[in-house]
């Protein structure tokens, strides 16, 4: 049997959390690349992707990662890539591409850029997929499949290698689009750096009432209150970076959406139930939108499995007589 043809002799994978892990799961899965080479920031870490057995290889330094690989992927917070790129920068082999997985791409280009030699080509890269869990255990090789990947090459990038970049991307699973790194920014600044502010300040604000208790926030958190809770349990470092290397498109989305709060509120106090219904009709088809191109399940409730009704019999005062 003839051997499929690999994308990458060697990939390189800096940071091995969610989404390093996921790529190398993904990669390894799909036969995209001959070999995986990984390392992450800790001990701990290294030693737990050498027990998954997910890379061939699993290297201590960033610079010996990145030796003789073709391809190489930086999936670690936005603050961090440009020291990382300083130090692997050195030692990238000519023609390799590199790439990252950062959610904000202005800050990444910015930080990353200046420290890549000539003879490599720069791709930055956005999967547009994740879970509210972090760390190697958590990636799956699935995670990409049906969802975006956005590749953002600065000016001059060679075609060729945004091309390649694409196709590993798409054996993966993803659907890729190509856009200027400050126009992802600000689409992603409403559609995900937004909704995850929103729900950290509903959390926490839930959490702080004082005439409510903290068990009682738990307790009936069935509502719209347990989504919020899900978003809200993202990666504190990651989501950290992200709001300070994208703040002024958040702050610019942050104010439209202070306005649109503010008609709501006023909405209300007027009684003014058309604007409200108004409202709500245009938000429901959105959603409505958003499944209809298949980017999120149409199952009531997430599909989240709903327990049975109890078995239990009537207590004896209500249960009927017998005859
Ligand atoms: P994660 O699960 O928390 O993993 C982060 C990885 O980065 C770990 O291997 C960690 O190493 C390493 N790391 C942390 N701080 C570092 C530092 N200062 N220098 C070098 N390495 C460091 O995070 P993730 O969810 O995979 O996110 C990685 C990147 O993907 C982020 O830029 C994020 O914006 C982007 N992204 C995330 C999602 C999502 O939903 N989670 C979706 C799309 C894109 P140790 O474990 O050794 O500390």
């Amino acid at each position: 049997m003839s051997k499929i043809p690999t994308l990458f002799n060697r990939l390189a994978l800096i940071g091995t959390g969610l989404i390093g892990s996921s790529i190398a799961r993904a990669a390894k899965a799909q036969g995209a690349t001959g070999s995986i080479v990984a390392t992450a920031r800790s001990p701990a870490t290294r030693k737990r992707v050498a027990e998954l057995g997910i890379a061939d290889q699993v290297v201590e330094t960033n610079a010996a990662a990145v030796e003789g690989a073709d391809l190489v992927i930086v999936s670690i917070p936005v603050g961090a890539c440009g020291a990382v790129a300083k130090e692997i920068g050195p030692h990238l082999k000519p023609g390799a591409i590199v790439s990252d997985a950062g959610s904000v791409k202005g800050s990444v280009v910015r930080d990353m850029a200046p420290h890549l030699p000539k003879h490599v080509h720069f791709v930055p890269a956005h999967p547009v997929a994740g879970t509210e869990y972090s760390g190697p255990d958590a990636g799956f090789a699935e995670l990409f499949v049906n969802r975006w990947c956005i590749l953002t090459p600065p000016a001059g990038t060679d075609p060729k290698a945004v091309e390649k970049l694409a196709a590993f991307w798409r054996l993966l699973g993803a659907n890729v689009e190509t856009m200027a790194p400050d126009h992802h920014d600000l689409v992603l600044a409403v559609t995900s750096h937004l909704p995850h502010l929103i729900a950290y300040t509903i959390v926490g604000t839930a959490d702080e009432l004082e005439t409510v208790t903290r068990s009682e926030v738990l307790k009936f958190s069935a509502g719209g209150f347990r989504d919020f809770t899900r978003i809200a349990a993202s990666d504190p470092t990651m989501w950290r970076d992200v709001f300070l290397a994208n703040k002024d498109a958040v702050l610019e989305m942050l104010g439209r959406f202070n306005e649109d709060i503010s008609a709501l509120t006023k909405a209300i106090r007027r009684d003014d139930g058309q604007a409200l219904h108004e409202h709500f009709a245009r938000t429901r088809a959105i959603r409505k939108g958003i499944v209809d191109i298949g980017q999120d399940s149409a199952a009531p409730d997430f599909g989240r499995p709903h327990p049975d009704l109890p078995h239990s019999a009537l207590p004896k005062p209500y249960a009927a007589e017998e005859d």
